[in-house]
């Protein structure tokens, strides 16, 4: 499989140690074109993630996080790397979907009613 840059799409990346989280060891590249990090993930290429996370990145995102700080906030403690975009779709995509099913995540903190 080739590996390409997810920021550029560059084939010029190389293996450069590994990263780990709770879901193992995942191989770390680093792309020479636009020099970023970026790993092996099911984050790239594949559009599968843990429906957690989706629904934690929401979650935050609605409690008035911006994209960015989802965004790193799912990389720094989940390890996960998504795009902007990507938050955004799932934003749009899931928002109905889990308001009208309650889904089972994490308890929310109570929010304040501002209406
Ligand atoms: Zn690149």
């Amino acid at each position: 499989m080739i590996i390409k840059c997810p920021n550029c799409k560059s084939k010029n990346v190389q293996k450069r140690g590994f990263r780990n989280n709770n879901l193992g060891k995942k191989q770390k590249y680093f792309c020479s074109d636009c020099e970023k990090w970026f790993v092996e993930s099911d984050g790239f290429e594949r559009m599968r993630h843990d429906p957690k996370i989706i629904a934690r990145a929401i979650h935050m995102h609605e409690d008035g996080f911006s994209l960015f700080q989802t965004q790193n906030h799912l990389w720094q403690y989940d390890g996960v790397k998504v795009t902007r975009k990507t938050i955004s779709d799932w934003t749009k995509k899931y928002s109905l979907f889990l308001k009208s099913h309650k889904f089972s995540g994490k308890t929310k903190t109570k929010r304040k009613t501002t209406l």
